[in-house]
């Protein structure tokens, strides 16, 4: 019932995301909670998004740490998160085996690995953002920031201008550094954390504080995100319009962001596989 059309995709185009790799930083069961909760729901979005991409999750890489309530480490005492480049199947078993599908899925043809999300909390750093990879190929690393413009536009606690691009040394052997050098250039890498703390507001000096429920409200904001990226990228064609009788039942509790972008400065648009930065200007929801 919606003014939705699509292009089916030849190729699954699949969405990787991990959360609890560090077994203290619990906002992120949260937001990956939130992310599960809405793709898993009625919304119209999510149905959208189920019918056009497969998620895979793996919403806690070390089940042990959590148990044993370690702030950083497995049970062995090992970061998984510094052991991606070469997880031993018996030390790093749970990474092992994501690490293993995840590259099982890179090198099936038949399959396209888009993104891959690993998401962390901070315990210094407000808001949520994201860190991403360097590359040497300006067209890429710009592509890669057209995501985050996106979630910036629709959580209102996720910031951009927090957002970084890095390849530090202390950040080698992370999921997203080892995956974002391993994966081809149409896959895009993140790590997405989010305060342990507070959100500033644009406009705004003072500090809210989260909540679980403002931590799964981001998860599902990062999930109704891939609409609007993928409608960029024209998987999804047509106008990101609901009739109005739709727009009046939309749960109005899903999304409290800025939801009712008229333009944004920024797209990535890559029909026919031209891939250009171009200035455009979309409704989105
Ligand atoms: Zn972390």
């Amino acid at each position: 019932d919606l003014y939705y059309s699509f292009s089916p995709p030849l190729t699954p185009k699949v969405v990787f995301i991990t959360a609890r790799v560090h077994p203290g930083e619990t906002p992120s069961s949260f937001v990956c909670q939130g992310i599960i909760d809405f793709l898993v729901s009625h919304h119209p979005i999510a149905k959208v998004l189920r019918d056009h991409l497969v998620f895979k999750i793996a919403p806690m890489l070390n089940p042990d740490g959590v148990y044993l309530g370690n702030y950083r480490c497995s049970l062995m005492g090992f970061d998984l998160n510094r052991h991606w480049a070469n997880p031993s199947p018996w030390a790093h078993p749970t990474l092992h085996g994501v690490k293993e599908l995840i590259i099982d899925m890179y090198n099936n043809p038949k399959i396209n690995l888009e993104f891959y999300i690993d998401i962390h909390a901070h315990s210094t750093m407000m808001n949520g953002f994201m860190y991403g990879n360097i590359f040497e190929d300006e067209e890429r690393f710009q592509r890669q920031a057209v995501f985050p413009k996106l979630l910036c536009q629709n959580a209102e606690d996720f910031s951009y201008s927090s957002t970084s691009f890095n390849r530090d040394a202390v950040k080698a052997g992370t999921g997203r550094r080892f995956l974002g050098g391993l994966l081809n250039d149409t896959s895009y890498c993140y790590t997405l954390e989010v305060s342990f703390y507070s959100y500033i507001l644009g406009g705004s000096t003072a500090a809210v504080p989260y909540t679980e429920e403002a931590y799964m409200k981001l998860g599902r904001n990062v999930a109704r995100t891939f609409l609007d990226y993928y409608r960029l990228n024209s998987l999804v064609e047509g106008p990101l319009q609901y009739k109005e009788r739709e727009a009046e039942q939309e749960p109005e509790h899903l999304f409290h962001g800025k939801h009712h972008i008229q333009n944004l400065p920024l797209f990535w648009e890559n029909s026919n596989n031209s891939s250009k930065l171009k200035k455009n200007s979309i409704k989105c929801i």
